[in-house]
């Protein structure tokens, strides 16, 4: 937990949000300001500042917030969807606590 960190606040319960999964390790939840008809954030509770911070011991950990994107996009109704993670202000990353985005729905994502 680090004081100030939404997504911290978040996993504890202490700021609301459309949650759509939750274990022991992991939160999933719709992003506030959805950029596809289906986006949502895979968020690990325990705060790690972002995919640069991640070492050795969090291998077991990337490997289950990856595999729980697939069954979330299906369990959202999408036939198919596109992750992205960002890393660092140059990689586009604006919430310090690592996240997986899933992004998906109809056509409308752009060409990459
Ligand atoms: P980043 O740019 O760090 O990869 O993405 C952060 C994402 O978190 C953005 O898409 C933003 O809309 C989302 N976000 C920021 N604050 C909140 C919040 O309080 N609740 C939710 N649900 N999403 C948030
Ligand atoms: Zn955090």
């Amino acid at each position: 937990m680090s004081a100030d960190c939404i997504f911290c606040k978040i996993a504890k319960g202490d700021i609301p949000s459309k949650k759509i999964y939750e274990d022991d390790e992991l939160i999933a939840f719709h992003d506030i300001h959805p950029i596809t008809r289906v986006h949502f954030l895979i968020v690990p509770k325990v705060h790690i500042e972002s995919l640069g911070s991640c070492e050795t011991q969090h291998q077991v950990l990337l490997g289950k917030t990856l595999l729980l994107a697939p069954k979330l996009a299906r369990e959202q109704g999408l036939a198919g969807f596109r992750t992205m993670i960002n890393t660092g202000r140059e990689g586009g990353q604006e919430v310090f606590h690592l996240h997986v985005h899933v992004f998906g729905g109809g056509d409308s994502l752009p060409k990459v």
